[in-house]
């Protein structure tokens, strides 16, 4: 049943040409793309880690970008008005993108979207160890929540699985979420502030108003 949902997803986009592969070059939803190895990714986290948070928040920042400007284009060009369409839609490509499998625990629209993702290879090159590794991709699935919640959102991530094996536990959270969870809690998984001034700053060069995501 998975096989078969994940497959009709893919070849919707492939089909719908939102994905493309022409001479020297890779568009998905009018964007430039290239196929990149985890190897990568993972060079790049466990460099961070080597420096500080601030490193790490950058790392999350690109992913945040990516999950931004992508997710504009994929809720513009499928017209998806409606909050569910959006967040099914989006949730359903996010499960192609190779970073695992996305089951949806719950969602509330402005406020949280916590899921599995289940089998999450990036995670798994690091098992097994106590720590958590998925900054870029958490950047990932936020940005593209800003567009999907009609809000700024970011990412937490409970439970990595370079710990447990088999799948990561994160959460999509509205500002007001992030901040219950407690300054102890909130300062490994990114530097909030920084990141904000980041994020504000990239919508702004990138013609988009902070206020329509809540950002004064
Ligand atoms: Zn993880």
């Amino acid at each position: 049943m998975i096989l078969l949902e994940f497959g009709g997803t893919l070849a919707k986009l492939l089909l719908g040409r939102k994905i493309k592969f022409e001479q020297g070059k890779i568009i998905a939803f009018d964007l430039p793309f290239f196929l990149c190895s985890m190897e990568t990714i993972k060079e790049m986290t466990r460099d961070a880690l080597k420096k500080d948070i601030k490193a790490l928040t950058d790392l999350y920042f690109y992913g945040w970008v990516y999950g931004f400007v992508v997710t504009k284009n994929i809720v513009n060009q499928l017209k998806l008005k409606k909050f569910e369409e959006r967040y099914k839609v989006c949730m359903d490509i996010m499960s192609v993108l190779g970073f695992g499998d996305y089951q949806t625990l719950s969602f509330k629209r402005a406020d949280h979207a916590k899921f599995k993702v289940i089998g999450n290879p990036f995670a798994l090159q690091f098992y097994k160890n106590d720590n958590i590794f998925c900054y870029f991709v958490r950047g990932i699935e936020s940005g593209g929540g800003c567009w999907v919640h009609e809000t700024l959102m970011n990412n937490v991530e409970f439970e990595c699985a370079a710990q447990n094996g088999q799948y990561c536990l994160h959460a999509n959270l509205a500002p007001h979420r992030i901040a219950e969870l407690g300054e102890e809690f909130i300062k490994k998984q990114f530097d909030l502030s920084y990141l904000i001034e980041k994020e504000t700053k990239f919508m702004k060069d990138f013609g988009e108003d902070p206020a329509f995501f809540g950002i004064e």
